[in-house]
């Protein structure tokens, strides 16, 4: 096929609306790239592929759309078939054009499982939605799909029962949520067709042998109606209209109804120059004929969601039911083309404007956009089809592709790591980092609907730190990484009191052989029920190494000489140890008769903390954590050994740093979280940082770390917590 004769049919489709030369030379351009592009690949018909983009091209020319659009429905194909990149059609066509073309590209990874539930259908049509955040994509889409349809005839069965579900569930109902209706009506039939090819022939069948059958009958009443209204002087044009042959089947089995029994089968429209001249209209129409009671309705003062207007009405004349409606012709345009009708793009208009009234232009179509988005919303309780467009599903989500093409949806402001954790929670715990778009990316970086992620893992990772938290936005992620790190901390826990407690035994030269069933008998008030157990609440210093070893030696079957000999030894211990409990901190001290013991200010020990004291050249003892940042600028001379006493009447205070989102009533929410923990709240400041995140600082008492672990659980687990530390200054 030569190039002007594959030309013609867009030449003849703009041909009534853009005159320009420019407009016509970028669209040829755009053309002539395509021809070349596609040159020697072949439809499924055996038809150069070059007739599939002028198709799509002509389709979006009936709804009169800018010459940037019809210039990307001629390159839609040619991302996804050929070898070019987005950069190519940027430099060529424009920003505009490359962007259409890419936003279809997109769309095309999508996968339709073809599952019935509704649900799974509404994700889809809710993520082409927020994928297309032009509105020109969808138009584009919907003229390649339409396309697609009226071939579908050369692919095989299986195909076309696939390609007809996806546009009856998906395409269909957005077609018709945009009001537009034609295309959306062709889109149904097309589908119906082939999924139900029986029902199709037996439908369309009657409604040729009805329409044969009432066209005496119509052909009257539009007589009469004409006769009517050129006496009452209105410049009018009228028509008949018959109801598609899938909205007929619909209407048939949802409410139940024969064939016969749909009335509304042949319309008869009326079209009008004035909204006045519509009730006028009617106003005549109802004192001629009489009208079937609640038949009437006025979606002229209140328009359908999709922004349909008309005024309805059925009226019996010698027995027979007739349906009207009667609109102007800017109301019939909208309710053909729906929201098309409103891009539609005037050459005169924009000849003279400036870029920026080029952009008041589209940001207030936009604006209608959205108004129609929030219309959407609120009333759509007579529609059959469900409501997609929400601020949710446009705003507060974004959906990202796995390299698979599979759909994740995503709280907005989500990063590799809650994409990670959704794949699965050993991909997470893997995760070493992200590539996005195939570029690599940081793991804190924000994802934007329509990215590509793939996620990089290593058997060796790390995995998760306390970092990450602050990195997750979705709970999900979030409620993993906090149970992988409460277990790490658990199993470098365990590893610690083995190795404090086997220590311990050497010290003494004794050998035991541990048994899970020992320590559950020993230990059992202290919640212990396994070995394990056992070393994780020495390594937490719940327990500490040395009454451990008491209990389990003590305990032991010994031999005589065993037991003389080990009271031979706590002896000599006794003698070169003098232990002495400060009952007032509970805190016992090695070695020193009776010095002045208090707990550090500036770290809080509490009991079950590692410890370690400092003498202070007054003689007096100081307790830190053994973590304390002081203490690493300690003289190590003067650091000694001090261990937790059983006292349990002492309580101890700390302070725990909390960032968090800065929310409504969050402070009150910690403070309940705290108390319900048993802690007891002393002081609370709050504040907010640069970044507007609340940092709330909490003094609280408890009896121990297990009492501090359990607060620290609560308040984690209130919505908005970025972090929690405990203080050291
Ligand atoms: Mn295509």
């Amino acid at each position: 096929m030569g190039r002007d004769e594959a030309y013609l049919p867009i030449k003849e489709a703009i041909a009534p609306y853009l005159s320009k030369k420019e407009h016509l030379d970028f669209i040829r351009r755009a053309f002539d790239y395509a021809y070349d592009k596609h040159d020697g690949q072949l439809r499924k018909s055996g038809r150069p592929y070059i007739v599939h983009p002028v198709d799509v091209a002509v389709t979006l020319a009936k709804y009169r759309v800018d010459p940037y659009t019809i210039a990307a429905g001629l390159l839609h194909d040619i991302i996804e078939d050929t070898p070019t990149e987005y950069k190519e059609i940027k430099s060529l066509f424009g920003e505009e054009v490359a962007d259409i073309v890419e936003g279809l590209t997109k769309l095309q990874l999508l996968h339709y499982k073809g599952s019935k539930q509704t649900q799974q259908v509404k994700n889809h049509q809710k993520m082409i939605l927020a994928m297309a955040r032009d509105i020109r994509v969808i138009f584009v889409k919907l003229a390649d799909r339409l396309n697609n349809m009226r071939t579908l005839s050369h692919l095989d069965q299986k195909k076309q029962i696939r390609i007809s579900r996806e546009t009856l569930d998906i395409f269909a109902p957005i077609a018709h949520r945009l009001g537009m209706y034609r295309l959306k009506a062709e889109l149904e039939d097309l589908s119906f067709k082939y999924l139900y090819p029986r029902e199709y022939q037996e439908i369309a069948q009657m409604i040729k042998d009805k329409k044969g059958h009432r066209e005496g009958d119509i052909k009257e009443m539009e007589q009469l109606l004409t006769d009517l209204l050129e006496k009452e002087g209105f410049d009018f044009e009228i028509s008949g209209r018959i109801k598609n042959i899938h909205s007929v089947h619909r209407k048939m089995e949802t409410k139940h109804l024969d064939f016969e029994e749909i009335n509304d089968l042949l319309a008869l429209r009326i079209i009008v120059d004035t909204v006045s001249d519509c009730y006028r209209a009617i106003g005549i129409v109802h004192s001629k004929f009489i009208p079937v009671p609640g038949r009437f309705k006025d979606y002229i003062a209140m328009p359908k969601p999709n922004m349909y207007q008309s005024l309805h009405t059925t009226v019996v004349n010698k027995g027979k039911i007739y349906e009207i409606q009667i609109r102007t012709k800017e109301m019939d345009e909208i309710a053909e083309k729906g929201v098309a009708a409103h891009w539609a793009y005037k050459e005169t208009q924009s000849s003279s404007q400036s870029k920026k009234n080029i952009e008041n232009i589209v940001s207030s179509k936009l604006r209608w956009y959205s108004e129609l988005i929030r219309y959407t919303e609120e009333s759509d309780s007579d529609e059959e089809i469900l409501s997609i467009f929400t601020d949710d599903i446009l705003n507060a989500n974004v959906y990202v592709f796995t390299p698979d093409g599979d759909i994740i949806d995503l709280a907005n402001g989500s990063t590799p790591i809650d994409f990670a954790f959704r794949i699965h929670t050993k991909v997470g715990e893997k995760t070493v980092g992200a590539i996005v778009n195939g570029k690599i990316r940081p793991l804190d970086y924000k994802l934007k609907t329509g990215d590509v992620v793939e996620i990089k893992t290593s058997k060796n990772a790390v995995g998760p730190n306390d970092n990450w938290l602050k990195i997750a936005k979705t709970s999900n992620a979030r409620s993993k990484i906090k149970h992988f790190l409460n277990r790490q901390r658990r199993e470098s826990l365990v590893a610690t009191g083995r190795e404090e407690f086997e220590r311990e035994l050497e010290k003494r030269g004794e050998t035991v052989e541990i048994t899970d069933e020992m320590c559950k008998d020993l230990f059992e008030n202290k919640g212990v029920k396994s070995a394990e157990d056992l070393y994780y609440e020495i390594g937490k210093n719940i327990i500490s190494p040395i009454s451990a070893v008491n209990v389990i030696v003590g305990k032991s079957n010994l031999t005589e000489e065993e037991l003389i000999e080990r009271i031979n030894k706590d002896e000599r211990q006794k003698q070169n140890r003098l232990r002495t409990l400060h009952s007032d901190v509970n805190i016992i001290v090695d070695g020193l008769d009776n010095p002045s013991v208090k707990l550090a200010n500036c770290c809080s020990p509490v009991k079950g903390d590692d410890i370690i004291g400092y003498v202070k050249k007054s003689a007096g003892i100081v307790v830190h954590r053994k973590d304390c940042k002081n203490v690493e600028h300690f003289d190590e001379e003067r650091l000694i050994d001090v261990y937790w006493g059983s006292n349990e009447d002492v309580k101890y205070t700390t302070m725990l740093k909390i960032i968090v989102q800065n929310r409504d009533n969050i402070l009150a929410e910690i403070i309940n979280a705290a108390t319900s923990a048993k802690a007891k709240v002393q002081q609370v400041t709050a504040q907010t940082n640069q970044i507007d995140e609340g940092i709330i600082r909490l003094k609280i008492t408890v009896q121990n770390v297990l009492e501090l672990e359990d607060v620290i659980q609560s308040i984690q687990n209130i919505q908005g917590i970025y972090s929690i530390e405990r203080m050291t200054q």
